[in-house]
């Protein structure tokens, strides 16, 4: 009997995440994204609509 070179069933696709910008949580990628997952920023349109408050930009926490 022949042997299959791959022993093991295909592995689940490890999808790519990212955190979303608005709401903060994690999403995984999305088929409507493939052509443009590098630009997503947000888990859904919804998110995306809803900007975050205006603040000055000489507030920036960043650093300690
Ligand atoms: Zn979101």
């Amino acid at each position: 009997m022949p042997r299959n070179a791959n022993g093991s069933f295909r592995a689940k696709a490890h999808l790519p995440s990212k955190t979303c910008l608005s709401c903060g949580r994690p999403f995984s990628w999305r088929r409507k994204w493939k052509t443009c997952w590098e630009d997503v920023k947000y888990c859904s349109d919804r998110c995306r609509n809803s900007r975050p408050h205006k603040r000055s930009p000489e507030h920036d926490g960043a650093g300690s």
